[in-house]
């Protein structure tokens, strides 16, 4: 029996790179003979011409298959919704914008099928060509997360990766709403093999990630793999007593001392504004686990399809 490797591919308005991907894609797949291949594309409802694109390769490579979602739900549920479609012994998990080379293919394959590894996945080893304050602040991330969560979550890995079908059945036992692929790639373990790759630029088009995106995705990873934010409260709450308790003894060690000036409105302020300051920031954490909590409670789909290479739904 042929090994089947289905390649996923989340593209949201990829008009411009899609035809070069699917080109390059080609011409790694043909080179490795003795394999089957599968293309699952996810479009991920893009306004441009990507979801044309898609209909014509699936008419004309019978391995081209296509998932069209309703509106965009974002590249999580792209990849979710590949991973689900997918039906290769192998699954690998590729952008459109060819910043993960498949010309890598045959290296992942023989890490996974030769070395014994569940699981091959790549890292870029530089940040070149990034902004220095998104790659510090990047970096700054990944120590964080690490710290809090028991999720191994690399540094530089991206989401270009190759499984067996294992690791993807764990992936999709993950039934959760709030998806940090990141965290649940770390969070499922297995044997994985880090292949270190230098950065490469997209090929066409724009990132659809602007630096405060990336931000707001940084805490949902920390939201959904660490509950340490949760005990923050507690820590200020208890080194505030602390304080409080001080400057009790303090103020009435005073007023015995030298009697009671009447003062210190100035400082009261500060106090006051401080403790409101840092009550609201404790409700705001609580209240983002209480909105992950509540939008995981509705069981709303992670996705909703409207078209596939089979027809409209
Ligand atoms: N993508 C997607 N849905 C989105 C945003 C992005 O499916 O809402 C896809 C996109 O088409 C690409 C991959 O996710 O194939 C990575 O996106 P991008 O290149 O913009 O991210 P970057 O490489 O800059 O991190
Ligand atoms: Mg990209």
């Amino acid at each position: 029996m042929k090994d089947k490797i289905s390649l996923v591919v989340p593209c949201y308005n990829e008009e411009a790179a899609l035809p070069l991907f699917y080109q390059e894609a080609d011409r790694v797949t043909r080179d490795m003979s003795g394999i089957d291949f599968e293309f699952v594309f996810v479009d991920d409802g893009s306004r441009d011409g990507t979801l044309s694109i898609l209909r014509e390769l699936a008419e004309r490579d019978k391995r081209v298959r296509f998932v069209s979602f309703s509106r965009n739900f974002g590249k999580e549920a792209g990849m979710l919704a590949g991973l689900e479609a997918a039906t290769g012994d192998f699954v690998a998990l590729m952008d459109a914008d060819l910043q993960d080379p498949p010309a890598l293919l045959p290296a992942l394959y023989k890490a996974v099928t030769e070395e014994g590894y569940d699981c091959a996945a790549t890292r870029r080893v530089t940040r070149q060509g990034e902004p220095p304050i998104r790659s510090f602040f990047a970096r700054c991330f990944y120590k964080l997360i690490n710290r809090i969560s028991d999720a191994d979550i690399v540094d530089g890995a991206r989401d270009y990766r190759l499984m067996r079908r294992t690791v993807v059945d764990a992936i999709l036992s993950m039934r959760e709403y709030n998806r940090f692929s990141k965290g649940i790639f770390g969070w499922v373990g297995f044997k994985t093999k880090w292949i270190p790759f230098v950065n490469v630029e997209r090929v066409a088009g724009e990132t659809k990630w602007s630096f405060w995106k990336l931000f707001l995705y940084s805490l949902e990873g920390i939201v959904a793999f660490s509950t340490a934010p949760l005990a923050i409260a507690s820590i200020l709450g208890f080194l505030l007593c602390v304080i409080a308790f001080v400057f009790i003894v303090l103020v009435v060690i005073k007023t015995l001392a030298f009697g009671d000036p009447v003062g210190g409105w100035p400082s009261m302020m500060c106090i006051i504004l401080f403790l409101g300051g840092i009550q609201l920031f404790c409700m705001g954490i609580l209240g983002q686990y209480l909105a992950k909590t509540y939008l995981e409670t509705k069981h709303r789909p992670v996705y909703l399809v409207r078209e596939t290479e089979e027809g409209v739904k």
